[in-house]
C-alpha cells in the first residue's frame, strides 16, 4: 500500500477496482491529458490478490509499467479488498484520504451498472468518498477538506448512451500496449481459460469497442463517458457536435 503522505496534487484522478482496469476503459483520456500538459494519477482499489492470473505482486510490477506508458504521474493502491469491496463507510475514508491530498478538478469512475461487483462498488465507494472528503469536519478524516468538479463516469463496458465521447485516435495504440504489458493477465494460460479471452483475441476486441465508440463522435477511435450532471453551456458555438457523422450508430428522430 502506498504511503498517503507522499502523494502529489494531480488535475485528474482515475479511480478504479483493479490494476489494468484503468487501461480498459480510460487510459487514452488520461495520455491524452497528459500531452495536453495536465497531471494525472490512477488510484486502484485493490490489489489483485483475489484474480484468477497471476499474483499482486507481479500485478504490480506490471501497473507501475503501465502507469509509464499512458504518462501517469502517479499511480497509488488503496489497498482495499479484491472481490469484496464494499460501500463501508471505512473504506469511503481510505479513499477520502487519497482524494484530499491528490486534490484532482476531475475525477473518474467505473459506471456503477458492472458485470462485475467490484465495478459496480468502486464507482459509487468513489462517489461517496468524493463527497466525504469535502466535509470540513469527517470524523477520521485527516488533511484540509476538498472536493473535486467534477465526477465523470468511464462507461466503455456498460449498456449506456456515453454523455461524450473523448477522441483518443492518437492515443489508440499506446493505450493497447499499456494493456498487454499485464502479461499475468493477458498471456494464454491453463488458469482461467474459460472467462479470459485468447490473447490473440484481445487486440480486436479492444480495437472494436474504440471504434465503435469513436465512430459515434466521427473519429477512429474514442472512449465514452458518461455524466451524471448535465454538461453546463454558456455559447452554444463551443458544443462539438457533429449531427451528421456517418455511420456513427445516431438513429434520427
Ligand atoms: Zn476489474
Amino acid at each position: 500500500v502506498a504511503a498517503t503522505r507522499s502523494i502529489p496534487r494531480v488535475d485528474v484522478l482515475a479511480i478504479a477496482a483493479h490494476r489494468d482496469d484503468v487501461e480498459q476503459t480510460c487510459g487514452g483520456t488520461l495520455l491524452a491529458l497528459a500531452r495536453r500538459g495536465a497531471t494525472t494519477g490512477i488510484l486502484d482499489l485493490t490489489a489483485g490478490e483475489a484474480g484468477t492470473r497471476g499474483s499482486a505482486a507481479e500485478r504490480e510490477r506490471e501497473a507501475e509499467k503501465a502507469a509509464k506508458v499512458l504518462r501517469v504521474g502517479w499511480r497509488g493502491n488503496a489497498g482495499l479488498p479484491d472481490g469484496a469491496l464494499a460501500l463501508r463507510h471505512d473504506y469511503k475514508l481510505r479513499v477520502a484520504s487519497f482524494i484530499r491530498q491528490a486534490r484532482p478538478k476531475i475525477v473518474i469512475l467505473p459506471y456503477p451498472e458492472a458485470r462485475h461487483p467490484d465495478h459496480a462498488v468502486a464507482g459509487r465507494l468513489g462517489y461517496a468518498a468524493a463527497f466525504v472528503a469535502g466535509l470540513k469536519n469527517a470524523a477520521g478524516l485527516e488533511g484540509d477538506e476538498f472536493r473535486p468538479r467534477s465526477i465523470l463516469y468511464a462507461s466503455l463496458y456498460a449498456n449506456v448512451r456515453p454523455t461524450f465521447v473523448v477522441d483518443i485516435s492518437a492515443e489508440f495504440e499506446e493505450r493497447t500496449r499499456a494493456l498487454l504489458v499485464y502479461s499475468s493477465q493477458y498471456r494464454d494460460q491453463a488458469a482461467g481459460r474459460e472467462i479470459f479471452p485468447e490473447a490473440g483475441d484481445i487486440r480486436a476486441r479492444v480495437e472494436a469497442l474504440a471504434r465503435t465508440f469513436g465512430m459515434m463522435i466521427g473519429v477512429r477511435y474514442g472512449e465514452p463517458f458518461v455524466s451524471r450532471t448535465p454538461l453546463r453551456v454558456g455559447d452554444l458555438r463551443e458544443l462539438d457536435v457533429d449531427t451528421f457523422t456517418r455511420g456513427g450508430l445516431i438513429t434520427p428522430f
